[in-house]
């Protein structure tokens, strides 16, 4: 059926999640018997916790089945404010939390909340996909300021300041980031701090990797650089990626009120509250024992090691080692210019179809994070997967021309 029906200017604006789409193609292929070795999505190949889960049974079990309290109920609030006091020292009161449908949503809310035609907010490339797509759709525009592999992927003082114009209303941080696993240096946090200050930015946080790390010690975090930050900034984190419960979308934000209150009016006109079966087993995952994340970053860590090795072994491909989350993003921009079966890879895009038609890889096109030269793959997947995954790539690289 044709429909003449007009869209809205906003929907033209923004393209379909890159990852979500690379995983769906993916796993369409493999269903019709392709077989595919999936390195796109970024999820984990975990189960959601035994104790979590029962957490949810029972909520059905008990008939806790009806609306909450808009920003997720004060338990899981409360819950939330002393997982933030117990591993950060940070003074958050349940008010200054929200609960929303998954960390993209809570990304949502706060755009929505804080921006709007002719705010520019600063965003660090190489970039999570989502951060542009949900900036515009708050009508403002997003600013793409470039790391560099060279640096660690680490910000610059110089570098930002460039960007920075009288529009400048917000810049958004991802550290561990994805795609790179990079974390900021505390200088890197100063700098962006100090600019905060001066021009009363938002800073949008988000912290979903922290508790996935391959380094020692607490990460630096703006608000510990200096914590009077916390009057403009958003910190977002959530369960989908510490416990894996990406499936139960439950995300959360914690800042000052008055922004949380205009997150909250958001979401009553919206989605209303987060699903309260997930949020009762949320409250299990923050509340409960926080020994999962490290049993995760103990089957993430070989398999980092692995592939580092089997990168350093292809030639012309580099690749800066990760801090944290579950990505590698080799540079892989050596290939571009060359062909297979006379037909030429330009950039991230060609190669990534190149690596699924060819060899039955996935993985996402640098482009889409905003740094052509790379691809990322996701190693929460499995070591055998890993294992085949990096022999298939390391040919395929070889029989271009
Ligand atoms: N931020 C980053 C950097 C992410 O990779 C993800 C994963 N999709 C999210 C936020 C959002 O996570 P979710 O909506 O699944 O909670
Ligand atoms: N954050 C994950 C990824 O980057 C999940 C996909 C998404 O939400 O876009 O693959």
């Amino acid at each position: 059926m044709q429909s003449k029906i007009n869209l809205a200017e906003r929907v033209k604006q923004i393209k379909p999640s890159p990852t979500l789409a690379v995983n769906a193609k993916a796993k369409a292929l493999k269903a019709a018997g392709a077989n595919i070795l999936n390195f796109s999505v970024g999820e984990p190949d975990f189960d959601t916790p035994d104790h979590v889960r029962e957490a949810g049974k029972a909520a059905i079990d008990a008939g806790f089945t009806r609306y909450t309290a808009v920003p997720g109920t004060p338990e899981l609030r409360e819950a939330i404010a002393a997982r933030f006091a117990e591993d950060h020292g940070w003074n958050y009161s349940p008010e200054q939390i929200q609960v929303s449908c998954g960390g993209k949503h809570g990304l949502y809310n706060m755009a929505q909340a804080l921006f709007g035609p002719g705010d520019e907010v600063l965003i660090l490339a190489p970039y999570w996909v989502s951060y542009p797509d949900i900036i515009q759709l708050a009508g403002a525009t997003p600013v793409i300021v470039p790391l560099s592999e060279e640096k660690n992927f680490d910000l610059e003082y110089e570098v930002l300041a460039d960007y920075v114009t009288e529009r400048t209303r917000g810049i958004i941080i991802n550290s561990p980031s994805n795609p790179t696993g990079s974390v900021f240096s505390r200088e890197a946090l100063a700098a962006i701090g100090k600019l905060a200050l001066e021009n009363n930015w938002a800073i949008i946080t988000d912290d979903i990797y922290d508790t996935i790390t391959y380094v020692d010690g607490k990460l630096p975090h703006i608000l510990d650089v200096d914590p009077a930050l916390a009057a403009q900034t958003l910190v977002l984190n959530g369960v989908s990626k510490s416990f894996a419960m990406t499936g139960w979308r439950i995300g959360y934000t914690a800042g000052p009120q008055h922004v949380i209150s205009a997150m909250n009016k958001i979401q009553s006109q919206s989605t209303s509250n987060p699903s309260s079966v997930a949020q009762m087993a949320a409250l299990a995952a923050v509340s409960g024992p926080q020994d999962f994340p490290a049993v995760m970053r103990q089957a993430f860590e070989p398999r980092l090691d692995y592939i580092l090795e089997a990168l350093a072994g292809i030639e012309g491909v580099s690749c800066v080692k990760p801090s944290g989350a579950f990505y590698v993003f080799p540079n892989v921009a050596a290939y571009y210019g060359r062909s297979f079966k006379g037909k030429k890879i330009q950039g991230s895009l060609d190669m990534a179809d190149y690596l699924l038609d060819e060899s039955k890889i996935a993985v996402v096109p640098g482009i889409a994070f905003g740094a052509d030269p790379f691809i990322r793959f996701s190693f929460a997947t499995s070591m055998e997967v890993i294992r085949d995954g990096m022999n298939r790539f390391k040919e395929a690289l070889g029989r271009l021309e």
